[in-house]
């Protein structure tokens, strides 16, 4: 058992020595065509922690030639057995808790602390579906002229492609692989490049859980382009399932058409953070160092830009400054350390590039502003006050831990604010009139929102975006739709 207070290099080097390195392909692990591999580094250090397979194309589809061989018995499996699967493999994933966060925090960069929270979150979607998988259901009914009977089932959709982003390595593989397993898909798999160590623990979780050969498959590549649009361009592949940037979004998108897949897509966000003039002020501090920090601003849900009311934006920006400013940055397997690394050296040129412009229209520094020098991708905690219109950081996706404050006067200031922008993932809104907060709730074109509250996931939820955020959901009584297909059985009277 590994904690933040006791993380040794004997430690690191046990959890990375038991991660498989392969391409996980109709239950074996095996190497990539000409035995190909790639680096995955520690983004706290530059160094390399593990090499691991990379796939081409030729491996991506025997990937989903495994997955097709079984897809047929698949569905057949009784419901009860794929809950049972999914539940058993949620029970060893939180008695491995503390070795799968120490695995994520070492290729991903966020702290330990931070990298169990996600462990638990991941795990909770196997358990969610697990209970999800006995409750399909379809309907009978007679035809309102009563000439006909009618029957409607609910049938897995096929052999599913999930593509998946680095920063969160288990979670957003889980909210797709639970749902699908439960419904009685069959999976390739293709995790992000830079963390694909948890990604390929949890296949091993899965065999050991009983999940049979074929159904999880895993291809790990550095050359995602190359091996993703010949298996959607395949006619056995039935659907899409991606979360990462809207701009790769709209690609594959693009290559799905082609196939006429079913897709759902979780995609890039532009978080807004509402706070009005009759907010609790303290709580909304409190919900802004949560939505801001989490995953060290990487996150599809953080709190992109502040819209304060003119009256509390000085306090709100000092109150919130003071929080971040004593925010420990580190290494994340080091105690007590609580922003950790970004991922590489362009994203950390990206939010030092969008905080100088910030500045260069007027934004004043009230804690954090310029890279941490030494090795390792690190930026501190950041607040800027007084950010003006013309700013990029109020329209791009900042992905790092900066907090730009800007000021509203009224109610439909804000809201024309909030929604100025192509995205539509989820909103924070704080206050204390239960008026307003519906009112406003009602006119936000968001597809959540965060009411008196910085933390919007839970899996029992209907998690996604509207806009250029997304198409469909993931989790809940919802998610599980996302891998039926449904049909219709007409009968004579
Ligand atoms: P990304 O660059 O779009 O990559 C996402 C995945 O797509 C990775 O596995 C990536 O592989 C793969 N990919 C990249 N180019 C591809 C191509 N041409 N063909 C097929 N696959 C390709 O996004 P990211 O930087 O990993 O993640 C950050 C983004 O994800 C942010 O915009 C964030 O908002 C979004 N996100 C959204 C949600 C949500 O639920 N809405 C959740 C988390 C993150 P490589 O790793 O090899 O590049």
């Amino acid at each position: 058992m590994t904690t933040a207070a006791t993380i040794t290099a004997d430690d690191e080097r046990r959890v990375l020595d038991g991660v498989p390195t392969g391409l996980l392909v109709g239950g074996t692990w095996r190497a990539a065509k000409g035995g190909a591999v790639f680096p995955v580094v520690d983004p706290a250090t530059g160094e390399t922690l593990a090499e691991v397979a990379d796939a081409r194309e030729e491996d991506a589809l025997a990937a989903l030639g495994a997955a097709v061989a079984v897809q047929e018995s698949w569905a057949q499996a009784p419901p009860r057995e794929r809950a049972e699967i999914l539940r058993r493999a949620y029970e060893t994933i939180m008695a491995r808790v503390d070795d799968l966060a120490l695995l994520m925090t070492l290729e991903m960069g966020k702290p330990v602390a931070e990298s169990r929270g996600e462990v638990a979150y991941a795990a909770e979607f196997f358990r969610w579906f697990s209970e999800e998988a006995s409750r399909i259901a379809g309907r009978y009914a007679r035809s309102p002229d009563g000439g006909s009977r009618m029957l409607v089932m609910r049938q897995p959709v096929g052999p599913c492609v999930l593509v998946t982003p680095w920063n969160f390595p288990l979670a957003m593989g889980t909210r797709k692989i639970g749902p699908a397993i439960a419904a009685g898909c069959t999976i390739v798999l293709k995790p992000a490049e830079q963390t694909p160590l948890s990604a390929l623990m949890l296949g091993d979780i899965l065999a050991e859980a009983g999940l049979p050969e074929g159904v999880l498959n895993i291809v790990t590549t550095s050359r995602p382009g190359e091996v993703v649009a010949p298996v959607l361009a395949d006619s056995r592949t039935r659907k899409l399932s991606f979360t990462g940037s809207t701009e790769v979004g709209r690609l594959l998108l693009g290559q799905a058409s082609g196939n006429l897949l079913r897709t759902s897509m979780e995609l890039g966000g532009n978080a807004p953070f509402l706070v009005f003039p009759d907010a609790d002020i303290d709580a909304a501090v409190d919900g802004a160092v949560l939505a801001k920090m989490r995953n060290i601003g990487e996150a599809c849900t953080a709190a992109n830009r502040f819209h304060v009311h003119g009256n509390l934006a000085e306090e709100f920006a000092d109150k919130l400054a003071e929080r971040l400013a004593a925010m420990r940055v580190g290494r994340g397997t080091e105690p007590g350390v609580e922003v950790g690394p970004l991922i590489d050296e362009d994203g950390r040129n990206k939010v030092s590039a969008l905080v100088r412009d910030a500045v260069d229209h007027g934004a004043r520094v009230v804690t954090g502003g310029e890279p941490l020098p030494g090795a390792g991708y690190f930026y501190p905690p950041t607040v800027l006050a007084g950010v003006g219109a013309g700013s990029r950081l109020l329209h791009e996706e900042i992905f790092g831990p900066v907090a730009p404050i800007a000021t509203f006067a009224d109610e439909d200031e804000a809201i024309a604010w909030a929604n100025d922008t192509p995205y539509g993932l989820v909103a924070y809104v704080y206050t204390q009139d239960v008026n307003r907060a519906l009112r406003v709730s009602e006119r936000l074109d968001y597809g959540m929102i965060g009411l008196n509250r910085g933390l919007v996931s839970n899996p029992a939820a209907p998690f996604g975006g509207v806009k250029h955020s997304g198409l469909g959901r993931e989790g809940g009584i919802e998610g599980i739709d996302e891998f039926l297909e449904t049909k219709y059985i007409a009968m004579p009277a």
